[in-house]
């Protein structure tokens, strides 16, 4: 079977590190036939450039027709372009893992979070304005929508270690009193796993003092934007950290971090967009019940491991000095080894 995967190559850094990313699965396509077919299309700033709009309806289609996308990081007009995706496709679990991986300065070994984001509500709604004297955003929580992100955490803290910390402001906003509510009604439901809660700013406090405690957090919105960068901090780099944007019937899948408009573009670090690509994989697999999907994303994995473990070629943001397509170079060489 073949898959047709949009790609949005992005902004600053994402051009480089979506070619050291296709780079590796059309390796991988080529020597395990995954039948993976990629169509680029405009979105982002660029887009935005050329067409005087981030996201244009031709884009948008061929994105919609394909079965998945892979999307690197957009700059400025980032927001003009995933929310909307996000909202339009309704993907509404944004699935976050940060983990420490080998030979990687982190403040602590073996973190293995997995941040379960709603997607498609909270602060991120687009009810707003702003005159020059006032501005306004509406926080929008709906039960429907918590239950449905309520659930998907609970059936992935079923197949890890069984624990879900609720975050929220419960304390504060009637909003995260819903979502709070919500979330432990969902919890009741599964006994069988861990159910503990925290306060949005106790969460970013202890996830620096002891992150070893998390197995999944389950988090509204913007919550969960902030608290996800902040447990890349805490495995080394923002550039090692993917995302997967999924819905009842198609994916995004992305770099948690942005453009990086403060380094130069040749030295991004592409593993974030690498287990991007290898969450897409997983994703597919799991959907077409292709095996050889799983395991092309499983040579990924080790593959970059293996070349993060020998220290041999690392970009800036985790203590070396090397390219892009350098650190694919050594990923593709480990690859090869695989196949
Ligand atoms: P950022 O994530 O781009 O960068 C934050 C810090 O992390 C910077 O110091 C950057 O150099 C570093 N960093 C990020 N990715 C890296 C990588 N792969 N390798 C090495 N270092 C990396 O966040 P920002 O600076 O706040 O935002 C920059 C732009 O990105 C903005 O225009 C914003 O709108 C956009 N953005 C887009 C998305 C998205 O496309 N989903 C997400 C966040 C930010």
């Amino acid at each position: 079977m073949g898959f047709k995967i949009s790609v949005i190559e992005g902004d600053g850094i994402g051009p480089e590190i979506m070619k050291a990313t296709i780079k590796v699965l059309e390796l991988l396509n080529e020597k395990q036939g995954l039948g993976l077919e990629f169509k680029h299309v405009d979105a982002g700033d660029k887009a935005k450039e050329k067409y005087g709009e981030p996201l244009p309806n031709t884009s948008f289609e061929v994105i919609r027709n394909s079965h998945c996308c892979l999307k690197g990081p957009i700059g400025e007009t980032a927001g003009s372009v995933i929310v909307p995706l996000r909202m339009k496709l309704d993907l509404y679990a944004n699935i976050r893992p940060a983990v420490t991986l080998p030979s990687i300065a982190s403040l602590f070994k073996d973190v293995d979070i997995l941040i379960v984001r709603e997607n498609t509500e909270g602060l991120y709604k687009g009810i707003e304005d702003k005159t020059d004297e006032y501005a306004f955003s509406v926080r929008v929580i709906t039960r429907k929508k918590t239950e449905r992100i309520a659930e998907e955490a609970y059936w992935r803290a079923a197949k890890r270690k069984r624990k879900v910390t609720v975050v929220h402001k419960a304390n504060v906003l009637a909003s995260c009193r819903l979502f709070r509510e919500v979330c432990l009604e969902v919890s009741r439901r599964h006994p069988e796993i861990q159910t503990n809660e925290l306060y949005v700013d106790n969460a970013a406090y202890q996830l620096i003092k002891n992150p070893l405690q998390f197995d999944v957090i389950l988090v509204s919105n913007m919550f969960g934007d902030i608290l996800s960068d902040e447990a890349a901090a805490v495995v080394g780099s923002l550039g090692l950290c993917p995302a997967a944007n999924i819905g009842e019937r198609f994916a995004i899948f992305e770099p948690v971090h942005g453009s990086a408009p403060d380094i130069p573009k040749e030295y991004g670090n592409p593993t974030a967009m690498m287990l991007a690509a290898k969450m897409m994989l997983e994703w597919l697999g799991e959907k077409h019940g292709e095996k050889k999907l799983f395991k092309a994303a499983q040579i990924i994995w080790k593959s970059i491991c293996d070349v993060l473990r020998e220290k041999k070629v690392r970009t800036p943001d985790i203590g070396g000095n090397s390219r892009t397509e350098e650190f694919a170079s050594e990923v593709m060489g480990k690859i090869s080894l695989y196949v």
